[in-house]
């Protein structure tokens, strides 16, 4: 890498004393059909509006300006393990098929505003899908394909959409699931009617089509070979989607997002963040019913000029369907990934692989390895570093944010990162550590607060709560007293240097006999033990110390969680643990070992409804639960 131009701190300074100048030089790495009159309006705070009065269209952006360049070059790379197979589209043939699918859009009636639900496995199809609805200016609104009908429902109750896009069926570890019934049921559910449905027939899974709502994308295509769409010119303020937070803390948050400010974010974090360059190729193993897969598998990489790989699969198995650890090493060195994104959760999985299975594969392309979504743990950080020899960047971020808020920008300037860190503050962002109760601002090092964010956010995050300012304002500018700041409910300290750790969410505190811990840092201390191979910990209530601290933990030889002496000692030496790093105030008042542990889809903890289960309420609110035994399990040992 060359001599940095200019050093981080005098970049991030820029962007925030001159927030409109820095802006208006990030805006020039997009294409505009009409330049912005006006950077950013904070006329009506907390509602940021970027770049008034500018014309774009994202699709442009990712596909119609490239071709003149690389036409010829990969865009889309879909491998799925799944059905062994694998798809290249260079920029041509992908414009090509986004038009096809924006023609029938159209056809089926679709216009600029109306919302079009993708409910779609990890196929070309659904990068299709979105990139077709930004060309035509219709608002996407992606749902998770793994989600069931319950879910499902609530999201089309609350989007509206004219026409829903999904397909036969979706697969997991060489097991079809069958999508179309779980879409009819939720049809079924919702009180709303799409007018429309389009599906994608992979061979998957019989479906029974609804006649003059069903229609197969396959036929549909055929009529529209040849029909060119242009790009719609959209407002920069006009909404390009609306995705849904996890729901790890509740019930999930419609999040809606703009166009412009959200192509300028995405091309200015490939350049400064993901050092990513036209004609390489990024791999994000994330989904694209999460924010990840929006920013990071379709439109980022798009936008930047590279291909970008879409990945249906276990990070377990191969093509040819067999068990294959290094399945994403080999993707790595075929296509020369120069950026790879994808999960700690994911990581953890690959830990229990044979280490030597990454030196197997050239990975000399690989420039950085970036992992978000949840506390990186540091024996996870430094396996995977230890394996793959190139920076392992920890970003923390919302689906409201849409792209980093914590991170390091070694495309600005390199900079070591820190372990149990996910970095500094970002160009844009007025990151905040706030008192919980005062509000009052933490400014010296190592005091921990409530991480918050300064208004007007940068572009590119979120512009309120789909249909619901009310929400948006309430939920997350009021939460502060005495200040309107944005709140993201995580813990965080930060030391003399400006690096962050976050120490958890803010409704992950328990208070026991009037002392206030962090379940998070309970976790830490139990997951030191060398025989766990990861934990839960929640507050219980308790009537004589209000409330007390439960843990449940997978063992590294889950076999041992049946084991009833076994587990009595393991609980004691955990005991015994938490005495000695945090104070018998800590001590969980039991260590329950478990197979599995409640997450959310996107693999984070779902704290919550473990303490819910435990003081014998309804759990809520469980659709974004992956593994319903889990809960189940927890119930058990309880009663044990
Ligand atoms: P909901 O808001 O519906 O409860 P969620 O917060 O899990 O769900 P996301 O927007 O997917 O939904 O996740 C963002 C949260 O994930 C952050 O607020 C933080 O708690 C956690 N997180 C993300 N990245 C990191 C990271 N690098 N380190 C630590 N925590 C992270
Ligand atoms: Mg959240």
């Amino acid at each position: 890498m060359s001599q940095p131009a200019q050093s981080y701190a005098d970049f991030y300074r820029h962007s925030i004393e001159q927030p409109d100048a820095f802006w208006a030089e990030q805006a020039g790495l997009i294409d505009w059909f009409s330049a912005p009159q006006r950077v950013c309006n904070w006329d009506n705070p907390p509602f940021a509006q970027w770049f008034e009065g500018g014309k774009l269209n994202l699709c442009h952006n990712a596909l119609d300006r490239h071709l003149k360049q690389r036409a010829q070059q990969s865009a889309l790379i879909a491998v799925s393990t799944e059905t062994g197979s694998e798809r290249v589209y260079s920029f041509e043939q992908l414009h090509a098929e986004v038009q096809r699918m924006a023609a029938v859009l159209l056809a089926l009636g679709v216009v600029k505003g109306d919302r079009v639900l993708i409910y779609m496995p990890m196929i070309a199809e659904a990068a299709f899908a979105m990139l077709a609805c930004a060309r035509i200016g219709a608002i996407h609104c992606v749902v998770f394909g793994g989600f069931a009908s319950g879910s499902l429902a609530s999201r089309i109750e609350d989007a509206e959409p004219k026409l829903i896009v999904s397909a036969d069926g979706g697969s997991r570890g060489g097991k079809a699931i069958a999508y179309k019934p779980l879409l009819d049921e939720a049809i079924r559910l919702s009180s709303h009617q799409p007018q429309a449905v389009l599906l994608a027939d992979r061979g998957l899974a019989t479906m029974d089509l609804v006649p003059g709502r069903d229609h197969l994308w396959a036929q549909l295509r055929e009529q529209h070979l040849n029909t060119p769409v242009a790009c719609e010119s959209m407002d920069s303020t006009d909404i390009s989607y609306t995705i849904y937070t996890s729901g790890t803390t509740g019930k999930p948050k419609g999040v809606q997002r703009d166009t412009g400010g959200y192509a300028v974010a995405l091309a200015a974090s490939m350049k400064h963040i993901f050092d990513g360059r036209a004609g390489e190729t990024y791999f994000s193993t994330s989904d694209i019913g999460w924010v990840v897969g929006h920013s990071y598998i379709i439109y980022g990489p798009l936008i930047a000029g590279m291909a970008t790989i879409m990945y249906e699969g276990l990070p377990t198995q191969g093509l040819d369907g067999q068990p294959n650890g290094a399945i994403w090493w080999q993707l790595v060195e075929k296509y020369k990934v120069t950026a790879m994104f994808s999960a700690p959760t994911a990581v953890r999985v690959l830990k229990k692989q044979d280490p030597a299975l990454l030196k197997k594969h050239d990975l000399s392309s690989l420039r950085a390895l970036f992992l978000a979504g949840e506390p990186l743990d540091e024996p996870t950080a430094r396996w995977i570093s230890e394996g793959l020899q190139v920076p392992i960047i920890d970003n923390y971020w919302q689906t409201e944010s849409g792209w980093p808020i914590l991170t390091l920008a070694n495309a600005v300037e390199p900079k070591e990162p820190r372990f149990g860190s996910p970095g500094i503050a970002m160009y844009g962002y007025k990151v905040k550590l706030l008192h919980e109760a005062t509000g009052e601002e933490l400014t010296e090092p190592n005091q921990k607060g409530v991480v918050c964010i300064e208004g007007p956010t940068p572009p590119g995050f979120m512009q309120t709560v789909w249909r619901d300012d009310a929400r948006y304002l309430k939920t997350y500018w009021q939460s502060v007293p005495g200040k309107m700041v944005y709140s993201t409910f995580d813990w965080g300290i930060r030391d003399a240097d400006g690096y962050f750790f976050i120490l958890g969410r803010t409704d992950d505190v328990i208070n026991v006999a009037g002392h206030r811990l962090g379940t998070r840092e309970i976790e830490e201390s139990i997951s030191g033990h060398p025989m766990v191979a990861e934990v839960a910990v929640v507050g219980v209530a308790d009537q004589l110390k209000g409330q007390v601290a439960m843990a449940f933990a997978v063992l590294k030889d889950a076999s041992l969680a049946g084991d009833a002496q076994a587990s009595m000692k393991l609980e004691g030496e955990i005991m015994k643990r938490v005495d000695g790093d945090l104070g018998a105030v800590a001590r969980p008042a039991r260590v329950r070992f478990v197979t599995v542990l409640p997450k959310t889809r996107s693999g984070k903890l779902l704290r919550r409804a473990i303490q819910a289960v435990c003081e014998g309420r309804d759990p809520g609110d469980l659709t974004t639960l992956d593994d319903a035994s889990s809960l189940e399990q927890i119930r058990q040992r309880l009663a044990s």
